[in-house]
Order: structure tokens, then sequence, then C-alpha cells
């Protein structure tokens, strides 16, 4: 192997341990196919990217969340519980039973980055007359979950591209591009763990600050990765809820005349505890300090609050930018004339600024009322799926 790995020492070969949870309530369906999908699955991957021990374990599990068809949400979170039993890298899940799809028409797989697992049904798969082919279109599916987790984005020639449908069609394959950019990523994450290291702090405070040190570049990334800035156009009732109290502002005197009293470097002031109040309170008012297991204090389940946070501080950071654009355009539209009564101003100019900030933080307040009022399970997918396919 010509390939150079970062690493000086020749005999030190990082160890990468994966996990395959199989749902066994559909063990007959699941049955053989499923187990030749793990085995060249397995073949694969130490093939692929053999400067990496493979660790692979199995774990066919009766416990899988039984509803029908099966939550992709509930499946996410319970592999991820047992990644973090079991000291695993990555997990895949795989059942036999549809998935329900909240956002797409239908789905066969959920990857989640941030948890560092994928959901995968081969219901529809196992439809295909030919075995050969349903095998090669899992396997597929399989590259594609994977590629996700591993930080690859969409690319219209490779295995990358995303698809209605998973059939055995080309391109089945990751691009040589993508196989070293996997190499990379598989790299930064076969460290050990803070817990398994001497220096592991001993209090939580300390070991958050010591995760972020370690991992703080990683989790930015990520956090980037998640899209947080998306996730408002997702939330139907959390939108609605700002719009209709943006409009409701606009349209009475009274928010007029608090943002005329009310100074420009309160208001920033205003504004942060505000941002902050809304993602705390999405994040607890909607159990998503439950994720990853809130009682250990483990570099992954540690690292996966980290990224969930933030990517809903950036959420609303970038949903207030929204509102600040969509304000400042309202006011431009509105004539002077009216604003500067309703805002008691006699003379000078309206301070258009001052006022939009105003209102795009009022809207932000109304959207974290909004945000709780939705369905728990949504905000929770929409933040840790990292797509439906
Ligand atoms: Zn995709």
């Amino acid at each position: 192997m010509e390939q150079s790995n970062g690493h000086d020492d020749q005999s030190y070969i990082p160890e990468i341990s994966f996990g395959i949870v199989v749902d066994a309530s559909e063990q007959q369906i699941l049955g053989a196919q499923c187990g030749l999908l793990c085995q060249s699955l397995e073949e694969e991957l130490k093939s692929r990217f053999p400067m990496f021990a493979w660790q692979l374990k199995l774990l066919v599990r009766h416990d899988f969340p039984q509803c029908r068809p099966r939550d992709p949400l509930e499946i996410l979170e319970f592999i991820s519980d047992l990644k973090i039993e079991y000291a695993l890298d990555f997990v895949l899940g795989i059942t036999a039973i549809r998935l329900v799809s909240r956002f797409e028409q239908a789905t066969d797989a959920v990857p989640s980055n941030m948890l560092e697992a994928g959901v995968i049904s081969i219901s529809r798969l196992l439809e295909m007359e030919d075995r050969q082919q349903a095998l090669q279109a899992m396997l597929g599916l399989c590259r594609h979950v994977l590629g996700h987790l591993w930080g690859l984005e969409h690319s219209d020639d490779s295995v990358m591209r995303p698809r209605e449908f998973w059939t055995a069609d080309l391109p089945r394959d990751w691009s040589q591009d993508e196989i070293e950019q996997i190499s990379h990523y598989l790299y930064s994450i076969a460290d050990p763990r803070l817990e398994e290291t001497q220096g592991a702090a001993k209090t939580p405070l300390k070991f958050y600050l010591q995760v972020l040190a370690r991992e703080g570049w990683n989790i930015g990334a990520d956090i980037l990765f998640s899209r947080g800035w998306l996730m408002m156009l997702r939330l139907g009732r959390f939108t609605a809820a700002t719009a209709v109290s943006i409009i409701f502002l606009f349209l009475s005197a009274e928010a007029w005349e608090m943002g005329a009293a009310i100074q420009s470097k309160w208001l920033n002031i205003v504004l942060a505890a505000v941002i902050l109040a809304a993602t705390l309170s999405l994040y607890f008012g909607q159990n998503l300090h439950t994720v990853g297991r809130a009682d250990r204090m483990m570099e992954q389940s540690v690292r996966s609050r980290l990224v969930l946070m933030g990517t809903l501080l950036a959420g609303i950071t970038s949903f207030w930018i929204n509102l600040f654009i969509i304000s400042l355009v309202i006011i431009f539209v509105l004539p002077d004339t009216v604003l500067m009564g309703w805002a008691g101003i006699k003379d000078g100019v309206l301070p258009i600024f001052h006022f939009a900030k105003l209102m795009a933080t009022f809207g932000i307040v109304a959207s974290a009322l909004g945000g709780n009022l939705e369905e728990e399970h949504d905000l929770k997918a929409v933040l840790i799926y990292t797509e439906e396919t």
C-alpha cells in the first residue's frame, strides 16, 4: 500500500468498531438476505479500507421499537444508545418493516450524521424479483447512508446521488475522491475516546470543555453540515406562529412606542438574551437533552448534545436574520409618516434598523412559543435526520 496515512508509526492500525443492529421481529423475512448483506458489507469495508482494523459487531435485537410502520427517529435513538453501550464508532439499524416518512413521499433509510447512526428498511427492496439485484440495491443504499455518516455530500456521479427509489441501477459505488475523503474522515474519528484516556476530567463541566477543546472544529463543521438554518422551513407551526405574531406586531402602535423607548444598546442585550432563551426553551421543552443519554460522561454523547444545541442555536440565529430582513422590507414598504406617528417620533428620520431588529426579536419570542407547540418528534427529527432517502 503506497498510501500515506498521516501516522509515522507503520505498525499503528487505527481501530474502527462498527455495529449492525438487526430487527429480529421479522427474522423469517429478513433472514438470509440480511445475513448476506452484513457479510458483503463487512468484506467490502475490510478490502476498501484496509488501513483500519474493522471490528464488526452484529446485534440481533428483539427489543427493537415495535410501532408499525417503524419510526426512524425511535430506531435512531435506540441504536445510538446501543452504540454508546457497546462503545461503537458507527451503527446501522436494519429492519424489514417499512419506515414512517415525515418529509418525503416514502423513505427507505434515514442517516443521522449527528448521532453517527443510520436506519435502513429493506422492505421495499425485498419486493424486487431478482435476489441478486435486491442485494446490490441494498448495498448501494448502505453505501449512501454510510457516505452521509462519514461526511459526504450528494453527488450525481456516484452512489451519493439522491434517489426516489433504490434499485440496482448504477452508479452504486463511491467515487475515488469520495473513498479518499472517507479514509480521511475515518482517521479523524479512530482516535481513542476521551473517557478511555488517562486525562479525562471527573466533573461534567470540565469534561464538556475537554470535548470542546479536542473536537471543537469537528463539532463546528457538523453544525454547519446539519444546516440548522433550513430547519425552520420544515416546521410549519413554528413558522406560522412567527408570521402571525409579526403581522400583529407591525399593526400595533404599542410595539412601535416600545421600540422608540428602548435604547439600541439595551436592545442588543435583549436580543442576545432572547436568542439564548429561545434555544434553551426549545432544547429542554422538546426533551432534546435526553438524546444520547444525559446521565453519562462519554465523549460521543457529549458531542451529540453539543452538536444538537449548536445546530438549534445556529437555526434560531439564522431565523432571526431572516426575520430581520423581512421586517426591513415591510418597514420600507409602509409609509414612514404612519410609522413615525405610531412610534411617537415627531421629527428626524425613522431608525429602520432599530425597529427591524426589535420586530425580529419579538418574532423569535413568538417562535420559541410556537416551536414548543410543534410535535416533539418533528422538531427532533428535523434536527437529528441528515435526510430521508
Ligand atoms: Zn442522501
